[in-house]
């Protein structure tokens, strides 16, 4: 035995920030979780304490007032809010979806405008590149924009983007080139506060209530000039890196999904009792459990693996990003469907938070590409090679 052997064991800096994370969450988030689900209302009180205890945004370089905390840590955040509220993981997973095309492709300058806002909790960032008709295949946009003087002008709609009309600061993909494609799309941070850039209605969702979705429009929404994101023409690979960095995001969430469920389905396993005994001492109930904590550790592993691979920047990143975000999805769907029937009747109520978990944990199967596409670009990564 070897006690100083450190591989595939967490650094304990990491440990100690699931610690402080987990004891924030429980103490300040959990209690409001079930009822911003019921009222879908935007968890007000998950954004104080996050911002409050500089959780809102971890991923942030220094130099523009973040911590810079690496991906793994990224994802401990996004976890164990999310083993509480899915809903309010959305504030620490979309500031980095919406900041990641700034950070990897915008100028120093630009950066220097949009980030400091974000760290110091005073403004969120949406990622918009979805519109109604254009969602697995994103290159099919419709939103423009064209060059004026030293303004951009954007015309168009975009669709589903999280935490519409609570950002202040939106990434907004647009073609600049009708004839290249991928290559004539152009990436621009757009303001709330830009003429022209209107919030639609929330959409009535099956999870996620606390986080709104809404439709975003442009009409002769004007931008200064220096706000576009890189060259024009580079939005598209922006956008496609950007999914390399926040997909084992979206798996840290459906982890931490599928973690609160287990926990809550071991409490209550030995609580209820059946037949003169807890349920938990049946063997069919017993494998059920075993069953999902299997899974859930397996998917925490390959979400760590991917963004430690991201992190160091490893040519199969990519990969791994895809797989993590999908297999933890799945992984969340089937533990949560599991977590309801091991609860009976009382799972399919909203006095236990096991459905909410269910309800919240389908999404992750959906955004930021469904899980077909991911296989799509898994197999796409293999046939490469
Ligand atoms: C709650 C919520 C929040 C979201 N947040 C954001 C956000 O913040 N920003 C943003 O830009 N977008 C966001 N989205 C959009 C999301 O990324 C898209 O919904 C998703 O990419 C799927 O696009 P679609 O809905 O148009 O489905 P479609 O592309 O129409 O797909 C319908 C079905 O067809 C399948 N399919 C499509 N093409 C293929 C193929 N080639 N092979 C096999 N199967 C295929 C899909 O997997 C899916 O099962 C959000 C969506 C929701 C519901």
């Amino acid at each position: 035995m070897n006690d100083a052997f450190d591989a595939y064991q967490l650094p304990e800096e990491h440990q100690e920030l699931r610690a402080a994370v987990r004891a924030l969450a429980e103490k300040e988030i959990a209690p409001h979780a079930a009822e911003v689900d019921e009222e879908s209302r935007f968890p007000t009180e998950a954004l104080k304490a996050l911002t409050a205890a500089g959780f809102h945004a971890v991923f942030l370089p220094e130099k523009y007032g973040g911590d810079g905390a690496d991906a793994i840590a990224g994802c401990i955040v996004i976890e164990e809010v999310a083993r509480v509220c899915g809903s309010s993981s959305l504030i620490p997973g979309v500031n980095k979806l919406g900041s990641m095309p700034v950070l990897l492709s915008g100028s120093d300058e630009l950066c220097q405008q949009v980030m400091p806002s974000i760290a110091r909790g005073e403004a969120m960032i949406s990622y918009a590149l979805s519109e109604r008709e254009s969602g697995s295949d994103a290159v099919a946009m419709k939103t423009k924009a064209r060059l004026d003087g030293d303004h951009w002008v954007l015309n168009g709609g975009k669709a589903w983007i999280t935490n519409a009309g609570i950002s202040k600061w939106y990434t907004v993909f647009a073609v600049t080139d009708p004839d290249k494609g991928a290559n004539g799309v152009s990436a621009f941070v757009v303001h709330a506060d830009d003429p022209g850039f209107e919030v639609g209605n929330k959409e009535r969702k099956l999870g996620i209530k606390g986080s709104p979705t809404c439709e975003i429009y442009f009409t002769d929404c004007t931008v200064p000039a220096d706000r576009i994101i890189g060259e024009p023409g580079t939005g598209f690979k922006t956008a496609m890196r950007t999914f390399d960095h926040t997909r084992p995001t979206i798996g840290a969430q459906a982890v931490g999904l599928a973690q609160g469920a287990l926990d809550a389905s071991v409490a209550y396993v030995k609580e209820r009792k059946q037949f003169g005994k807890a349920i938990g001492e049946f063997q069919g109930v017993q494998f059920m459990l075993a069953d999902m904590a299997m899974k859930v550790e397996a998917a925490r592993q390959m979400t760590y693996v991917a963004a430690a691979k991201v992190e160091r920047g490893e040519p199969d990143m990519t990969f791994f990003a895809s797989a993590a975000k999908c297999y933890a999805s799945d992984v969340a769907m089937e533990v949560t469907v599991d977590a309801v029937q091991l609860f009976g009747g009382a799972g399919y109520t909203r006095d236990f938070p096991v459905e909410r978990m269910m309800r919240d944990a389908k999404i992750t199967q959906i955004y930021e590409g469904t899980n077909q596409i991911q296989r799509m670009v898994m197999a796409r990564a293999l046939l490469r090679r």
